[in-house]
């Protein structure tokens, strides 16, 4: 089954479903990429302080599958913003991944320099290397700056988003300026056991408390990126296409939203 496609501001569209490769070193992210493409994904979510471009880019080639099928984001590392090196290191992405370009390149955290980091995203789109730009962890009033400060409004804002934490004033923000938003920690990190909804939703489904997880943010129209290197669970990641939650069940996990953080809060991190 094809996933769907979502359409950016820029006319241009992002898989809705990805494989996130944070913390797969060591070749398992290239077996776990060419597992994933195997099967039918088409979308791959790396940033440089992974330390698996390379990796990445091996298996895209390895795959057998052509490089215009495969929609492929990267980010520019919080050290490189605040040094105004953004446009170095999308050439430095560029030449691990040894591709001709990203579909997608994101700030990775709205530090100091954001703006001029942004000014070089909108460069390298007009000069191809680069065919939609975007930004992650950022709040309301960052996404706000950069709509001021240029006139290029980020595609995507790629945030922490679960069943705990359903961040409706960034999504209003994003839903005001034309912004799709993506789900990092879509699956909570694997700690949705200990939510008994979704052993019981999942009952009443037939699926595994993972896919219903999955389904909740997809049926709101979230991209996510959940990450496995794990070839039965990325199979399993990937196959919610063919099932739909209940509205009940929708609402029932949307009131599970506490404002829980499994990750840095934008607010205050210190990297
Ligand atoms: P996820 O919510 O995707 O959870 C990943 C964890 O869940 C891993 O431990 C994985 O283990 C486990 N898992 C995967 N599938 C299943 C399953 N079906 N059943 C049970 N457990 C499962 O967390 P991530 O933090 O990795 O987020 C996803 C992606 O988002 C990242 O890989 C990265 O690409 C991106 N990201 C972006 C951030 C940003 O600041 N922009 C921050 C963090 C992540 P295993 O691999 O062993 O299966």
């Amino acid at each position: 089954m094809n996933t769907p496609d979502i359409r950016l501001n820029d006319n241009l569209s992002i898989p809705q479903i990805g494989l996130g490769v944070f913390q797969a070193l060591d070749g398992q992210e290239v077996s776990a990429i060419k597992h994933a493409l195997a099967v039918g994904y088409r979308h791959i979510d790396t940033a440089a302080i992974y330390h698996n471009e390379a990796g990445v880019g091996r298996a895209m080639r390895e795959s057998g599958v052509s490089r215009s099928s495969i929609f492929l984001t990267s980010k520019v590392w919080n050290d490189e913003i605040r040094a105004g090196n953004t446009a170095a290191a999308i050439d430095s992405s560029l030449q691990r991944l040894k591709t001709e370009y990203l579909d997608l390149m994101l700030l990775h955290w709205p530090v100091e320099g954001r703006i001029e980091g942004w000014r070089a995203l909108i460069d390298a789109r007009k000069a191809g290397k680069v065919r939609s730009i975007g930004v992650s962890n950022f709040l309301a009033e960052h996404l706000d700056e950069l709509s001021d400060a240029t006139d290029v409004v980020p595609a995507i804002n790629q945030i922490e988003f679960h069943p705990w934490l359903k961040q409706p004033e960034i999504k209003s923000a994003c839903d005001r300026l034309g912004i799709v938003v993506e789900a990092w920690a879509p699956l909570m990190r694997g700690n949705f056991e200990s939510e008994p909804l979704f052993a019981e939703v999942a009952k009443e489904c037939e699926k595994t408390q993972a896919q219903v997880v999955l389904r909740w943010a997809l049926q709101h129209g979230i991209v996510i990126i959940p990450k496995s290197v794990n070839p039965s669970r990325i199979e399993e990641n990937f196959n919610i296409l063919d099932f739909e939650l209940p509205a009940t069940a929708m609402r029932r996990i949307d009131a599970l939203d506490r404002n829980q953080r499994i990750g840095p809060d934008p607010y205050n991190f210190d990297f």
